[in-house]
């Protein structure tokens, strides 16, 4: 039995889901997931045989709920909701065995939370099995996104499979799944490397005994006692389904420790600390917003307590604490988030009332978008949302100085438009680890432009591509594309609430 099945069962009852107006008590009351779960017919009472599959959800970031036979070709499936709060039903994560060769099912999932979903634009599900162990999106074709009166008019997303190999256990998952324990190992072969600019420390546990990691990324010679630092402070998976934010992230670190001339600059002048996995337990239970005790962390900046909200009161202290340093200038704090709804890469920033500091949060996006294909400036917004003060980017944009950029940094759950073409490309995992290798790079753009850092070393990268003249603060206030003013985006911001 996992862990979840062993939960006390505190769940509230009747809380009405505000998407979709639906009591989340009764069939969506589900609290385990589905351990080795053989679906036979209704009343069938001979032995198992090939083709009655087996479902199966217990195991690490897994999440199905519950299985209801419809016939021998469809199966309705429950998302599990969030530990703790049954708000929240989105991710899903299961595997499939027992199966025939040449048999064709439909799997519907059957009790979304949200209703917006880029289904309705192309997303699918991704699959894999034993005997090809590379995820990869079903084909949009076999997906369907429709209301459906079987299930009190709720969103269902329908896909057809065929399974072709009877020996393969077959695994679906709402999007790449990036695990607690895929990071402890990529951190571990990290650690083997002994690079004298690479430091990890266990900067906190979870409430179940999880390691909230720190990595700090600069040169030796910035952390001697006594020197001044510039520190890029970037943090993810605060929403535990949001995987793709895990893939962006490993690419920065991976820029940020590699050989790349690039990256040694960076390292020279900047301290990168990243907390890479904000809520370990909720990525391990296979939840999709929210902690192991159902709280959604990044509502809760203004006042985490240290037993409720671990993880994120010990981020928080850390950096009140470098706030405080008067050696420590705290230059960018950058979350990293999924978005359920929209394309690209983009960014949320905040609204100041100093017309000169809004230009200037606009130009490190701006940049971003001159190196990253994927990401998209133009869907850029800065909100000052009353639902979004508890964000870590609210919050601490209402406690750095005037000197420093808070941003959510989203990517899409499918794809981006690339150059002039209008059909999406949907993101792979390697594309998700580009971005964050294309926002890495892209602070030496932003400290070059600045005059922070004068390394002439690199003429021939750089600025050079983008062209100086072009991003001077005076040609930014003129041509405002994208930058919307606070109330406007305030209203256009209302329906991604959801996110971030
Ligand atoms: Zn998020």
């Amino acid at each position: 039995m996992c862990v979840l099945c062993k939960m006390e069962r505190k769940m509230e009852e009747n809380v009405r889901d505000p998407d979709t107006g639906v009591e989340a008590g009764g069939e969506d009351s589900l609290v385990g997931n589905v351990s080795k779960l053989q679906v036979t017919p209704p009343g069938y009472t001979g032995l198992p045989r090939k083709g009655h599959l087996v479902f199966d959800a217990c195991f690490e970031s897994g999440n199905l709920g519950r299985v209801d036979y419809i016939s021998e070709f469809e199966f309705d499936l429950f998302i599990r909701p969030d530990t703790c709060n049954p708000r929240f039903r989105v991710w899903f994560n299961f595997s499939v065995e027992n199966v025939r060769e040449s048999q064709r099912v439909i799997f519907n999932v059957v009790n979304f939370s949200k209703t917006k979903s880029l289904y309705r634009d192309g997303m699918s599900p991704v699959v894999k099995s034993t005997s090809r162990p590379k995820w990869q999106r079903l084909p949009a074709k076999n997906v369907y996104y429709y209301r459906c009166p079987d299930h009190r008019k709720n969103y269902v997303m329908s896909f057809a499979f065929c399974f072709d190999k009877e020996d393969d256990v077959y695994q679906f998952a709402y999007c790449y799944p990036y695990t607690y324990s895929r990071l402890q190992h990529y951190l571990d072969s990290l650690e083997k490397r002994n690079l004298d600019y690479f430091q990890r420390e266990l900067l906190g546990l979870s409430v179940q005994q999880r390691r909230l990691d720190l990595l700090t990324v600069t040169s030796r010679a910035n952390l001697r006692p006594g020197a001044d630092k510039k520190v890029v402070f970037l943090t993810a998976r605060v929403h535990p389904g949001e995987s793709p934010a895990s893939f962006v992230c490993q690419g920065v670190i991976d820029f940020l420790v590699s050989q790349n001339p690039v990256a040694r600059v960076l390292r020279d002048h900047v301290v990168f600390k990243i907390v890479p996995m904000l809520n370990p337990d909720g990525v391990y239970l296979g939840n999709y917003r929210c902690s192991l005790m159902g709280f959604d962390l990044n509502r809760h900046w203004q006042d985490p307590s240290p037993w409720a909200h671990p993880t994120l009161h010990a981020v928080k202290q850390l950096i009140v604490g470098m706030n405080d340093d008067p050696r420590v200038s705290l230059e960018f704090y950058i979350d990293v988030h999924a978005h359920s709804t929209m394309m690209n890469g983009f960014m949320y920033g905040n609204v100041f009332e100093e017309e000169e500091r809004v230009h200037r949060q606009a130009v490190f996006p701006r940049l971003v978008c001159h190196n990253a294909p994927d990401f998209s400036f133009s869907s850029t917004s800065f909100n000052r949302d009353v639902v979004k003060a508890g964000t870590g980017r609210r919050f601490l944009g209402g406690l750095l100085d005037d000197t420093s950029y808070c941003y959510t940094l989203e990517v899409s759950f499918y794809s981006y438009m690339a150059g002039v073409s209008s059909v999406p490309v949907p993101y792979t995992e390697e594309t998700y680890m580009k971005l964050g290798r294309n926002v890495s790079r892209t602070f030496l753009d932003y400290y070059r432009l600045n005059n922070l850092i004068t390394d002439n070393s690199l003429t021939h990268i750089g600025l050079t591509h983008i062209g100086r003249d072009v991003l001077s603060y005076g040609r930014l206030a003129n041509g405002q594309r994208g930058l919307q003013d606070g109330r406007k985006s305030e209203k256009r911001g209302s329906g991604n609430r959801g996110d971030c």
